[in-house]
C-alpha cells in the first residue's frame, strides 16, 4: 500500500516520495508514477491529504487516462442546443470563471445531468464546459467502473475526486451515470456496486458542501433509471434532444467545409434536412462520412486505380450521395424512445 511521503528536514519531493515506508512498492515504483505523484504535490512538497493512502498506480491512471489535458471542444463546434448552452454558461461557466461573485445566494449547484438520446452532443458539452471555463476535464464511463475495475472501482473513485481537487477548477464527466446511480437493486445488487455507489455519493457530498471548484456532469440515455438520491444531487437536469433541422444542416455544412468538400446548393441542404428527420448528431456525422465516399466509389468504379487516383478526378459530393448513404445509415433512436425522454423532462427536467 502507498504510504504518504513524510516531510523530512531538507528533503525534496522526490526523496520524500522515495522515503515512504520500507515497502517494496518504493523500489519498484516506475519513474512515470513518481513523476506523476511529484506533479500533484503541493508547494510544501507533500501529497495533498486526499491522495495519501491511495495506490500510486490508481493516481497515475487518473492522471494519464481519465484526465484530458486538452478537451479541444468549444461552443462553436456544437450545433444547435442554444437552450442548453445558455443554461450551462450561467450555471457552470460563469461560476467557474468568477467564484468570487458566485457565493451565497448565487452559489452554483455542483451537479449537472445531461440526458437524452445517444449521440446528441452530451460529451461534447462536457468537454466544451472545461474548454470554455479553462478547467481540467476528467472523463470516465461509469460502466467501466463496474466492469473493468471490478472490486477496485471504489478506490478509483476516491483517486478521481482526489486528483480533481488538486486540479481545480475541474469538471468530472461521468458517462452512463445511470449504471452507477441506478435505482435497480436491492436483492440483486452486488455488494461491490452498492459500495461503489455509496463512495461516489460521499465524494459528491464532500465537494458539494465545501468550497471546491469541482463540477460533476453526468450523462445518460436512460434517465428513468436514476434513483431519487441521484436526482437530488444532480440539481440541474438538462434535456439534450435530437438536433433540429437547422442543426442538422449545420453539421453537414461544417463537416464538408472542414474538408473543402462543400458544394451543395441551398435546395440540396433543405432536401437532406427533410430526409433526416429523427437523425441524431452522431447519425448525421456517419451519414456525411458515407456520402463523402460517393465520389470516390464512383471514380473507382470507372476503372481508375486507387493508387493513380488524383483528387481532381473526383466530382463534388452531391445530393444523390446523401440519398444513397441514407440507405446505409439509419437513425439510431426510435420515436418511442423520444416519448420517454420528453416525459421524463416534463417531470424532472430543468425547463428554464
Ligand atoms: P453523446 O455524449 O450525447 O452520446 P457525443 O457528444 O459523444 O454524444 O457525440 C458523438 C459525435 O456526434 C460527436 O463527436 C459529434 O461528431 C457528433 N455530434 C453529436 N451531436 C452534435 C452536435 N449537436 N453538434 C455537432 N456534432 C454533434
Amino acid at each position: 500500500n502507498f504510504v504518504p511521503p513524510i516531510r523530512s528536514a531538507g528533503g525534496n519531493t522526490s526523496s520524500m516520495i522515495n522515503s515512504r515506508s520500507s515497502g517494496k512498492c518504493d523500489d519498484a515504483m516506475e519513474d512515470s508514477t513518481r513523476k506523476c505523484l511529484e506533479m500533484l504535490c503541493g508547494p510544501d512538497g507533500e501529497l495533498p491529504e486526499k491522495l495519501r493512502n491511495l495506490e500510486p498506480r490508481l493516481i497515475e491512471h487518473v492522471s494519464n487516462e481519465i484526465m484530458d489535458k486538452d478537451p479541444n471542444v468549444r461552443w462553436d463546434d456544437i450545433a444547435g442546443l442554444e437552450h442548453a448552452k445558455k443554461c450551462v454558461t450561467e450555471m457552470v461557466i460563469w461560476p467557474l470563471l468568477r467564484p468570487d461573485i458566485f457565493r451565497g445566494c448565487r452559489s452554483p449547484g455542483r451537479g449537472l445531468l445531461l440526458f437524452g438520446p445517444p449521440g446528441t452532443g452530451k460529451t461534447m458539452i462536457g468537454k466544451a464546459i472545461a474548454g470554455e471555463a479553462q478547467a481540467t476535464f476528467f472523463y470516465i464511463s461509469a460502466s467501466s467502473l463496474t466492469s473493468k475495475w471490478i472490486g477496485e472501482g471504489e478506490k478509483l473513485v476516491r483517486a478521481l475526486f482526489g486528483v480533481a481537487s488538486c486540479r481545480q477548477p475541474a469538471v468530472i464527466f461521468v458517462d452512463e451515470i445511470d449504471s452507477l446511480l441506478s435505482q435497480r437493486k436491492s436483492d440483486g445488487e452486488h455488494e461491490s456496486s452498492r459500495r461503489l455507489k455509496t463512495q461516489f455519493l460521499i465524494e459528491m457530498e464532500g465537494f458539494d458542501s465545501g468550497n471546491e471548484q469541482i463540477l460533476l456532469v453526468g450523462a445518460t440515455n436512460r434517465p428513468q433509471e436514476l434513483d431519487e438520491a441521484a436526482r437530488r444531487r444532480l440539481t440541474k437536469r438538462l434535456y439534450i434532444p435530437l438536433p433540429s433541422s437547422e442543426a442538422r444542416a449545420w453539421i453537414v455544412r461544417n463537416l464538408l467545409e472542414k474538408d473543402g468538400l462543400f458544394k451543395l446548393s441551398e435546395e440540396d441542404i433543405i432536401a437532406i434536412c427533410k430526409l433526416t428527420e429523427g437523425y441524431s448528431g452522431s447519425d448525421m456525422k456517419n451519414l456525411v462520412k458515407d456520402a463523402s465516399m460517393g465520389p470516390l466509389r464512383e471514380a473507382l468504379s470507372q476503372g481508375i486505380e486507387i493508387t493513380k487516383l488524383r483528387k481532381e478526378d473526383m466530382r463534388p459530393v452531391i445530393l444523390k450521395d446523401f440519398e444513397n448513404a441514407l440507405q446505409e445509415v439509419r437513425p439510431s433512436v426510435s420515436l418511442n424512445e423520444m416519448g420517454t425522454y420528453e416525459e421524463w423532462n416534463r417531470q424532472f427536467g430543468s425547463l428554464s
